[in-house]
């Protein structure tokens, strides 16, 4: 079965390099499933949810806007920020999304609601992202011998 090499960066950090079987990105006109073979494309991501797969199994991450290069076997993500969700910190993100919400209401200063928005939907995407592990089935204890 045909492949993708998916490569994940930020100005920081590699964040993820593996072969994958399919990605679902969140394109800035709305999500652009991705599957080997694919035509050269690049693209703007806005802040959503990225889902990979990989040997049959969804891995979903948070990504903060960024670039997307499309070839037909890579593809290479430059992202502003991106989490998987065991690396979110909830309380941090809910703590941002307190601090946007609060700052949304400064309906005068239309520079400093654009990024309180920015802010909300960055901080809602951790927190969807995250929610969706906690609430993922867990396997059943093992008996202690
Ligand atoms: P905050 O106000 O909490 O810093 P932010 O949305 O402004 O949130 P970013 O500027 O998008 O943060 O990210 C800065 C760095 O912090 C990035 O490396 C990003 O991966 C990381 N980061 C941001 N929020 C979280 C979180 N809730 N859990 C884990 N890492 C996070």
């Amino acid at each position: 079965m045909e492949k993708i090499k998916l490569e994940i960066v930020t100005a920081e950090k590699l964040i993820y390099s593996e072969v994958v079987d399919s990605i679902v990105a969140p394109g800035i006109t709305g999500e652009l499933g991705i599957l080997p073979e694919h035509a050269n494309l690049v693209t703007i991501l806005d802040t959503g949810v990225l889902t990979i797969t990989k040997d049959g199994e969804e891995t979903d991450m948070a990504v903060s806007g960024g670039y997307m290069e499309v070839q037909p076997h890579s593809v290479i993500i430059l992202a502003d920020a991106a989490e998987r969700a065991d690396e979110i910190d909830i309380d941090r993100a809910e703590a941002a999304r307190a601090r946007a919400e609060e700052a949304a209401k400064n309906v005068g200063d239309l520079d400093a609601q654009l990024a309180a928005e920015a802010a909300l939907k960055r901080s809602l995407t951790r927190l969807k992202v995250a929610k969706k592990r906690s609430n993922r089935p867990r396997k059943p204890a093992q008996p202690i011998a």
